[in-house]
C-alpha cells in the first residue's frame, strides 16, 4: 500500500481543515484535530487520521454537534459533570481539564463525570496531562456492543478500555491504556483494512468459532482479556461509565446506534488524585520509582506506555505516513463546502 508522508503540523492542517469544512467551529475542530495528531505523534494510528472519515460523516448526518459548547456543573465540591451537550469528547476535556486541575490542586481529589459526548479517541490522552500536573488519573469508557462476555459468542459490552496515568521525578509519567477486549476494535478495523489475518483468541465469527480473520471478527465478537477477569472488568466499566453517571450500557448505545461508523454516544468516568495530599507526602516519588526501577531490571520487562512515549522524538523530526488512498479522500473532505 502506498503511503503518504506527512509533519504534524501538515496533518493537523488537514484533520482542522476537514472537521471545519463539514460542520465544526473552531474550538471543536482545534481540540479534535489536536487528539488525533497528538496520537499520530506517538505511534497510535488507530486513533489518529484514520477516524477522519468516520467523524465526518456523523458530522455531516447531524449524530454529532460540531458546534457544541460543554458545560461543566459542580454537583459536590469535588464532582463535576461535564457536559458535552452532544459534541466531541475532545473539546469537553479540553474545557474539563482546567477545571480538574483547579480542583485537584485545591482538594486533592477530583471525580469527573462526562456525559453526552461522542468518544471514539485513545484515553490515554485523557489522563497522562493530568500525571504532568502531578497527579494520578484513571478513566474509562463504554463503546458498543462488540465483546462477548465470558462464557458467551455473543457481543454485549462495549470493548471498554481503562487508562491509568503516574506522575514520575524527572520522567515522562508512567501510562497505560487498554481495551478490555483483547485487541481494540480500531486495530481489527486496520487489520481488515490492510488484509491482515490476527493472532488465535481475538475473536470469534458469527457462528461463535475462533477466527483469525478480522472481517469475520468485526461481524461476530471480540473476546475480553484474560476470560471472566476481563469480562469483570469490562462489566465495572460499564457500571462506573454508564450506570453511576446516567449514561447508556453498550448494548443499550448499540441500540441508539445509526451504525455509521462515527463516534458513539456515552459517557466517561475521570478520577484525578494528588498523591501529596494522600500518605507519604515527602517519600511517594522515591518509593514508586524503586518500584519502576526493581521492575524494569528484569530481563525482558518494560514500562507501560515506554514504546509509544519513544516514538515520539522520531515522529515529531520524521512526520508520520497515512496511506495515499486515506490521504486523497482527506483532501476532498477538507475542500471547502458552500
Ligand atoms: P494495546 O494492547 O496495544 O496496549 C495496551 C497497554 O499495554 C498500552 O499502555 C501499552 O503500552 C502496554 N503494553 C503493550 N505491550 C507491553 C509490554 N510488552 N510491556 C508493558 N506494557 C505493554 O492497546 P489496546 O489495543 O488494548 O487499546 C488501544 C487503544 O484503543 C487505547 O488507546 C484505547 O484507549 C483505545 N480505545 C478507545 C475506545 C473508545 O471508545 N474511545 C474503545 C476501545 C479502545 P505502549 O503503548 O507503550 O505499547
Amino acid at each position: 500500500m502506498q503511503q503518504v508522508n506527512l509533519t504534524l503540523e501538515q496533518g493537523k492542517e488537514l484533520a482542522f481543515n476537514c472537521l471545519i469544512s463539514n460542520g465544526c467551529d473552531d474550538a471543536n475542530a482545534e481540540a479534535t484535530a489536536e487528539n488525533m495528531i497528538t496520537a499520530e505523534r506517538d505511534g497510535c494510528s488507530s486513533h489518529g487520521l484514520f477516524r477522519l472519515p468516520g467523524y465526518v460523516i456523523s458530522l455531516k448526518n447531524g449524530k454529532i454537534n460540531g458546534r457544541a459548547a460543554p458545560v461543566i456543573k459542580k454537583s459536590a465540591s469535588s464532582i463535576l459533570r461535564i457536559d458535552g451537550k452532544r459534541g466531541m469528547a475532545p473539546l469537553a476535556h479540553t474545557i474539563g481539564k482546567k477545571a480538574i486541575i483547579e480542583r485537584v490542586h485545591d482538594q486533592g481529589v477530583v471525580i469527573a463525570a462526562f456525559v453526552n459526548i461522542f468518544h471514539m479517541a485513545a484515553l490515554w490522552l485523557d489522563v497522562e496531562p493530568l500525571a504532568d500536573e502531578g497527579f494520578t488519573a484513571i478513566t474509562m469508557t463504554t463503546s458498543r456492543s462488540f465483546v462477548a462476555p465470558a462464557g458467551s459468542s455473543k457481543p454485549l459490552f462495549g470493548t471498554n478500555p481503562m487508562a491509568f496515568a503516574w506522575p514520575r521525578a524527572n520522567e515522562l509519567p508512567m501510562v497505560f491504556d487498554q481495551a478490555t477486549s483483547v485487541l481494540a476494535r480500531g486495530e481489527v478495523q486496520i487489520a481488515a483494512r490492510d488484509g491482515l489475518e490476527l493472532p488465535e483468541g481475538v475473536g470469534l465469527d458469527v457462528r461463535g468459532c475462533l477466527t483469525n480473520n478480522p472481517e469475520s471478527i468485526l461481524e461476530g465478537a471480540l473476546l475480553p482479556f484474560g476470560g471472566y477477569k476481563g469480562s469483570a472488568i469490562a462489566l465495572m466499566i460499564e457500571l462506573l461509565a454508564g450506570g453511576l453517571i446516567g449514561q447508556p450500557f453498550s448494548p443499550e448505545i448499540s441500540a441508539l446506534s445509526n451504525g455509521d461508523g462515527g463516534p458513539e454516544p456515552g459517557g466517561q468516568l475521570l478520577i484525578a488524585l494528588d498523591p501529596d495530599r494522600f500518605g507519604d507526602q515527602k517519600g511517594w516519588r522515591h518509593h514508586c520509582e524503586v518500584l519502576f526501577a526493581k521492575m524494569k531490571s528484569y530481563p525482558g520487562v518494560r514500562l507501560p506506555g515506554q514504546r509509544r512515549q519513544s516514538n515520539r522524538d522520531r515522529i515529531i523530526k520524521e512526520g508520520f505516513q497515512i496511506p495515499e488512498n486515506l490521504h486523497k479522500e482527506l483532501l476532498k473532505l477538507a475542500e471547502k463546502v458552500d
